[in-house]
């Protein structure tokens, strides 16, 4: 078939014409032919029987009757008219009603001819009626391609209201392969259908639009899940192996007297083998001629920081400088101070620039990192300023990619000459298959095992009527030498009812835990910054009992001693939040615990928040129900929801095609790089074909 064929604009397709090529076209964004076979339903009905009026039953299923309408008339209402046809079998009469489209209708429908009627039925005063029945006239039902499963195909108000149902497309698609005579062209290549026992191409697509039953609908559904998948990885995979060829980047080519010297001599405690396995991938790459692209995921505590000092020293030991960015001031201030004590040894110059710093220290900051005296920079967004120039920039390390944007990635890469090597942590683990398609074209290393001897935080939830049991555990706890976290939920909508809570909250513990046996801190969003760092500072050196605080503290803090994170209303964070917070204690040896305080009304999804936080400590367990809950767009964030625009897979529930359509995408490339093995051709022409109509493609960046 000629391949120009599929790019036919709809208005050619008999049947359609201008004004209905305008409405598929901005209802349903079909503007070719290849669009219009792309449609695939959103569901199928069964229509395998027909019902007869006398036997209706009080069902909500969608069924089909053979009958006439024998009246028509217009009845007015409240707001609007309705329209109400009489419809009659040999067993009884029921009503039609449409509540828009009337002119339509009134014009097209045929009274006194059989026609088949489908759809919900309700029942009223001893009456049934079907509200915007799917008609088609008996005739041409029975001329239609003789589908078992009535597709359903995605459609809006207006397509509805002009004419154009469910019926009128399921009608065009048929027009459509009665056209495309001999079939549609192969796609895969023979080897992947043979080992993956895929349907062809050609049938798939039959059987997607007419199946005939549920097995060959699963077929059909699996060969295009498997298509769709396979080609964005395709796409991604190519675009990191591209990336790696094209985009030259320093080379580090050896480890020298820092990193040997820290690593024997320094080293706090024995690496853990995930720590050791990724410091190896991290290794390899700087050392390769490519620049590194590096997604470093790791949960809470699993010990990301001293993964990025060894790599920062191997940046030094090849003569260039690092950089370590953090999403706030805290965080900064944490990790400078944890690398000056790491590096004491170590003749290395360490600064930190955050909004803060005084302009007399951050001249001689911008000054030493040109001349190249300064080894590593520590900071927040301030790193990003026009003025902050490195001498030579080796290795940026970006901590909670979550608070930057791609935008800021990019401009820390166009800082120097050669971009530098880029290694984003993030303790926020995202499900791995919605991994391999948001970040597939980056290389991802997982640290997916916590330092030795911690013990998992015992969690538990209790409602707020057992808050004195909960109290007075706190007070044992802290009779212990421990500290409390108590945290409120804060969020824009409810900001000023939510301030309320945290200052009651924070009364009545002042009041239940009173001076001068208990010191009690408080820490949120409108305080002053230097108020903020006083508080927190206090907490941390152990002078204060109980931190209550927003969601402040949900990044970064470490205060080892503290052992209780006590979390209000929890039924108002998001469980990554809920794991990022519990994420807080369990940091020093002392057994932790994590309470989740709610009142009794709780939401199903809220319950099942609640029973993952209490049945693991895995952050990627977490996770993956999150990623069940929330779906894909919310956990993402909306700039990158388009990459999940999936026509037919589902990233959730497709996991498992996800995952072999990867493995058969890198395999591939790793055979056939170009693409240029006959049997690959097939694959070679699809990918050229996507990459040019952009339009199938569009969400890929
Ligand atoms: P995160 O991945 O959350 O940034 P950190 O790097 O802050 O974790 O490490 C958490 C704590 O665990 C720190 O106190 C750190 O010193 C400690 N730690 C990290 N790696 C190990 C290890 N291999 N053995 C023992 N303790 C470790
Ligand atoms: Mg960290």
């Amino acid at each position: 078939m000629n391949a120009n064929f599929l790019q036919t604009p709809i208005e050619y397709l008999k049947g359609v014409g201008p004004n209905r090529a305008d409405l598929l076209k901005k209802e349903l964004g079909v503007h070719t032919f290849q669009d219009l076979l792309n449609l695939f339903p959103n569901r199928y009905l069964d229509r395998t029987q027909y019902y007869k009026i006398g036997q209706l039953q009080k069902t909500n299923a969608e069924i089909q009757i053979i009958g006439k309408i024998t009246h028509l008339k217009t009845v007015q209402q409240k707001r609007g008219k309705r329209l109400v046809a009489t419809f009659t079998d040999e067993t009884g009469k029921m009503e039609l009603v449409w509540f828009r489209g009337h002119k339509w209708i009134k014009e097209n429908l045929k009274i006194n001819v059989p026609y088949v009627i489908f759809g919900k039925t309700n029942w009223y005063n001893g009456v049934f009626s079907m509200p915007h029945p799917e008609m088609e006239l008996l005739e041409a039902h029975e001329k239609g391609i003789r589908s078992v499963m009535q597709p359903v195909y995605p459609s809006t108000e207006k397509l509805s209201n002009s004419g154009i149902t469910n019926r009128v497309v399921n009608g065009l698609m048929q027009q459509l392969f009665l056209e495309a005579k001999n079939g549609f062209a192969e796609s895969l290549s023979k080897p992947f259908l043979d080992q993956l026992k895929l349907f062809p191409k050609s049938e798939a697509l039959f059987n997607i639009h007419f199946p005939k039953n549920q097995a060959l609908l699963a077929r059909a559904q699996y060969r295009l899940k498997f298509e769709e998948l396979f080609f964005i990885q395709l796409q991604l995979i190519r675009k990191n192996l591209i990336h790696k060829t094209k985009i030259k980047g320093y080379s580090f080519q050896k480890v020298g007297e820092y990193f040997n010297t820290f690593y024997k001599e320094h080293l706090p405690f024995q690496l853990t083998n995930a720590q050791k396995r990724v410091i190896k991938e991290i290794r390899n790459d700087l050392g390769s001629k490519a620049q590194m692209n590096r997604l470093l995921q790791g949960d809470v505590g699993s010990g990301k920081t001293i993964v990025a000092l060894l790599s920062m020293l191997i940046a030094l030991d090849n003569g260039f400088q690092a950089c370590l960015m953090a999403p706030t001031e805290i965080l900064s201030v944490q990790h400078y101070t944890g690398l000056i004590d790491l590096c004491k040894e170590l003749n290395t110059s360490i600064e930190i620039l955050t909004g803060s710093t005084k302009t007399s220290k951050r001249k001689e900051i911008h000054e030493n990192l040109e001349n190249g005296t300064l080894d590593i920079l520590i900071g927040t967004h301030a790193l990003l300023e026009d003025k902050v120039k490195f001498k030579n920039l080796g290795l940026a390390i970006i901590d909670e990619q979550h608070r930057f944007g791609v935008a800021q990635r990019s401009k820390l890469w166009h800082k120097n000459e050669y971009p530098p090597h880029i290694l984003v942590m993030t303790a926020t683990p995202i499900p791995r298959t919605l991994a391999m398609s948001v970040y597939g074209d980056l290389d991802i290393s997982v640290i997916d095992e916590l330092p030795p001897g911690r013990k998992d935080i015992k969690t538990v939830h209790r409602f707020d009527t057992n808050r004195l049991k909960v109290f007075r555990f706190l007070k044992d706890e802290i009779s212990k030498g421990r500290q409390v976290y108590i945290v409120y939920p804060l969020i824009q909508e409810s900001e000023a009812l939510d301030y309320k809570d945290l200052m009651d909250g924070y009364e009545s513990i002042v009041r239940e835990f009173p001076l001068p046996k208990y010191q009690v801190s408080i820490v949120h969003g409108k305080m002053k910054p230097a108020d903020k760092d006083f508080e927190m500072n206090r907490f941390a050196k152990g002078e204060t009992h109980i931190m209550v605080a927003t969601t402040v503290i949900e990044v970064g803090v470490d205060v080892p001693n503290a052992s209780v994170m006590v979390i209000e209303s929890a039924e108002r964070f998001g469980l990554s939040q809920l794991h990022q917070l519990r994420g807080r204690v369990g940091r020093g040896a002392e057994q932790s615990y994590c309470i989740l305080m709610t009142s009794y009304k709780l939401s199903a999804d809220a319950r099942t928040r609640l029973e993952t936080m209490v049945r693991t400590n895995d952050g990627f367990e977490i996770s993956e129900v999150d990623l069940k809950l929330r779906g894909p767009g919310d956990i993402m964030g909306t700039q990158q929801s388009g990459v999940l625009n999936l026509r037919i897979a589902d990233i959730v529930k497709d996991t498992e095609i996800l995952k072999i359509a990867r493995s058969y995408a890198t395999q591939l490339l790793k055979n056939d790089p170009s693409l240029s093995n006959a049997e690959n051709l097939p694959i070679k022409n699809t990918f050229a074909q996507l990459a040019k109509y952009k339009n199938i493609w569009n969400y890929i960046s």
